[in-house]
């Protein structure tokens, strides 16, 4: 085997890589729905949004599908949709991107942070039930990093209770938890569809739901022009104004442009998905790296493989530190970093931030306990920020392409000795 890039061997990646990573894939057919749009001045209407609603309801076969101009905004929705108000919990993993929960704070419930498993990155059911209280309303999933969360034993923990489920479904577009679609299994999904995810269609966000109550909740919260539909008599009553003053209707650009990105999403990402897989296949059985994936005949799948990542074992590697191996990987020629987002327990806008002038932090504004949560006390979550990093995200299955990427991979973690 060849020496080490970084000790002054030759690359593994000698070749240019083209568009293997150039994400969305971005047609005419794009330019001329999005076209077709502003010429018509219709980028403020919603007529192409309920046909974009109507087509991604039907994809996850839901009774309702309700745009927004964010993840954010999709996200908030959900959790109004749920009656989380003031003085509830929301229990959340902390190593995610904010948004999948941070929104709760401004309903005036507060967030607790449960544990995550180490090998799927998401919650840990089980603590998950330790972190239950009389004031929980709602447990937040993120399928993280496209991994499906364990959803039997959430649905079991939350049903007993009557505590609502919301999934995050912004890094997992497509993806099945044995066999189910996830976003449609707990109470209500929310996603992101921003030009990063991987169904990427601008900016943009989806709920999907069969409640009809948590819909017309979402649709009263921050779609006013839609308040004239609403049946349920109590949000009836207020129709014209939206009931959280927000106003989160879709872009009909980012609408325009997400049915044509969904018409081709199953396949796009199944080839993402071949690619993917093929990787880490080429990489069984390589000491100290492990693939983030679920096990292959167990009916789950990683969807569209969103910001993929890989599983650090230093011990494997003579304790190797995550950031070196990283720096070696990187001088073979691929694009690799440590870690994955800021844990939120440990942030100050979790613990010291006083947002609406409570006279306290806004955490616990509406709390009878502190429900602060400081460092080692999530001891999984802490640990793997040292144990993640990221891979490649193919979005082609070019066989030579993915060899040289994963062949840079195997170089390092079998010569990991030279680098002490
Ligand atoms: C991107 C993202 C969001 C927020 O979506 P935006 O469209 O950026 O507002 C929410 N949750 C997770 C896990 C995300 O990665």
């Amino acid at each position: 085997m060849d020496k080490l890039a970084i000790l002054g061997g030759p690359r593994a990646v000698k070749t240019d890589p083209g568009d293997m990573f150039k994400w969305p894939i971005i047609t005419g057919e794009d330019e001329e729905a999005a076209l077709a749009v502003l010429r018509r001045g219709a980028m403020s209407g919603t007529d192409v949004t309920v046909t974009f609603e109507k087509e991604y309801a039907e994809w996850h076969d839901m009774k309702y599908a309700l745009a927004h101009n964010t993840g954010t905004a999709s996200l908030h929705s959900a959790m109004f949709g749920c009656g989380i108000g003031v003085e509830d919990e929301i229990i959340c993993q902390s190593m995610t991107f904010w948004a999948s929960v941070l929104q709760a704070m401004n309903l005036g419930a507060t967030i607790v942070f449960a544990d995550m498993d180490a090998d799927t990155l998401t919650l840990d059911p089980e603590d998950v039930e330790r972190k239950i209280t009389d004031r929980t309303r709602a447990i937040m999933v993120v399928h993280y990093l496209g991994h499906p969360t364990d959803m039997d034993p959430i649905m079991e923990i939350a049903n007993a209770r009557g505590i609502k489920v919301i999934e995050d479904v912004s890094h997992a577009h497509g993806a099945l938890y044995k066999g189910r679609l996830v976003g449609t299994i707990g109470h209500v999904g929310a996603m992101s569809c921003m030009s990063g995810k991987s169904l990427a269609i601008g900016e943009g966000g989806m709920l999907i739901t069969d409640d009809k109550k948590i819909y017309e909740r979402a649709a009263a919260f921050g779609h006013y022009e839609r308040t004239g539909q609403i049946e349920d008599p109590e949000l009836k009553k207020f129709s014209g104004l939206p009931l959280g003053g927000f106003k989160y209707r879709m872009h009909q650009l980012s609408s325009a442009v997400g049915r044509v990105q969904l018409g081709h999403y199953q396949e796009r990402m199944e080839e993402i998905q071949k690619a993917m897989n093929y990787f880490w296949d080429l990489l069984e059985g390589a000491p100290g790296i492990r693939a983030h994936r679920p096990p292959k005949d167990s009916g789950s799948t990683m969807g569209g493989w969103y910001a993929a990542h890989g599983i650090y074992v230093p011990e494997e590697l003579d304790g190797l530190s995550v950031h070196k191996f990283c720096e070696a990987v990187r001088a073979e020629g691929v694009s690799t970093s440590p870690g994955a987002n800021l844990l939120m327990h440990l942030h100050p806008v979790l613990n010291d931030a006083d947002v609406y002038g409570d006279g306290k932090p806004t955490r616990i504004a509406h709390s009878d306990r502190d429900v602060r949560q400081g460092e080692g006390s999530l001891p999984v979550t802490e640990r793997m920020t040292e144990r993640v990093y990221t891979i490649p995200w193919f979005k082609h299955y070019r066989p030579e392409v993915i060899k040289a990427h994963a062949e840079a991979f195997r170089k390092v973690v079998t010569q990991a000795g030279e680098l002490k």
